[in-house]
């Protein structure tokens, strides 16, 4: 079924509610949603509506394509500030002879075995450590650039937001 006819199901169904009707009409008129409406989706709409929508919007943009991306992984330490309960690899500053922290040569030599290969992305995420990450990191991107010049290399998130959010200890 095409995406167009999976959405005219979906409005269709009586049992939909009028917020998340309005939504999805807006969607059918490829009208943009509102930030409320946003906030709405994200607190009241069950996973398999917004995946119709979502893909609705995607085939809408994209045709049937999908686009794959081949990276591979560094991550330049487990040290980190932040104790976030899911996760299993970190360790705090204390524990540091419990961790890893790579230098950029440690990076550099991650990355040449992957010479030759049909690789599009460098996928760099670690623990966040602020006092060192920012400018590791800007030198990082810099060398990383030169050395796999037809590589994208992408940072986490958080290790973005933390190093230009606080000031380094
Ligand atoms: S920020 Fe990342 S590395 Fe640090 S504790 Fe959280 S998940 Fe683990």
């Amino acid at each position: 079924m095409s995406s167009t006819a999976t959405l005219e199901t979906l409005l269709r169904d009586p049992s939909l509610n009028k917020p998340l009707r309005d939504i999805a009409e807006k969607v059918a008129q490829q009208q943009r949603i509102t930030p409320e409406e946003g906030v709405m989706l994200f607190e009241d709409a069950e996973l398999a509506y917004l995946g119709i929508l979502a893909n609705y919007i995607r085939e809408q943009k994209q045709g049937d394509n999908t686009y794959f991306n081949r990276n591979f992984h560094i991550e330049p330490t487990n040290l980190c500030v932040y104790t976030c309960k899911f996760c299993s690899y970190s360790r705090l500053i204390k524990q540091r002879h419990e961790g890893w922290e790579y230098t950029m040569e440690d990076m550099l030599d991650i990355v040449y075995k992957y010479d030759g290969e049909p690789v599009t992305e460098v996928h760099i995420v670690g623990g966040v450590l602020p006092s060192t990450m920012c400018l590791f990191m800007w030198n990082c991107s810099k060398k990383l650039k030169h050395t796999a010049p037809n590589c994208t290399s992408r940072h986490s998130l958080q290790w973005s937001i933390t190093t230009s959010s606080k000031k380094p200890n």
